[in-house]
C-alpha cells in the first residue's frame, strides 16, 4: 500500500466534496464511503508499492458505479491540487503514463 496515494485520494475528496456538497465539517456520508472504498482499494491493491495507474492496471478492481465516482473526483479535484501536489503524480493514480489521454 503506498501512503501518498491514499493522501492524495483523501484530500481530492475533501476538495471535491466542500465544493461540490457543501459539506462544511468533514465530509458527507457519500463522501465518506467513497474515500473508504478508494483507499481499501488501494490497501488490497496486489501489485503493492509497484502498483502501476489502476487505468493500466490488468486487475479492474473497482465496481463500475464507484469507478465512475472517483474519477468524478479526480477531474474536478485533479487540476485544484495542482498547487499543492506534483501533478505528476495525481495524474498517475488514473491515468496510464504511456497513455496520452486523460479523464476520456
Ligand atoms: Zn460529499
Amino acid at each position: 500500500m503506498n501512503e501518498r496515494d491514499k493522501t492524495t485520494v483523501s484530500r481530492m475528496i475533501a476538495i471535491y466534496c466542500r465544493s461540490k456538497h457543501r459539506s462544511t465539517s468533514g465530509i458527507c456520508e457519500a463522501c465518506k464511503l467513497l474515500e473508504n472504498y478508494a483507499r481499501l482499494k488501494l490497501e488490497k491493491c496486489r501489485f503493492g508499492e509497484s502498483k502501476p495507474s489502476c487505468k493500466i492496471c490488468p486487475i479492474h478492481c473497482y465496481k463500475p458505479d464507484m469507478k465512475e465516482q472517483i474519477r468524478t473526483v479526480m477531474r474536478y479535484a485533479g487540476p485544484r491540487m495542482i498547487f499543492h501536489y506534483p501533478f505528476a503524480a495525481i495524474m498517475h493514480l488514473f491515468n496510464g503514463r504511456k497513455s496520452g489521454r486523460r479523464f476520456k
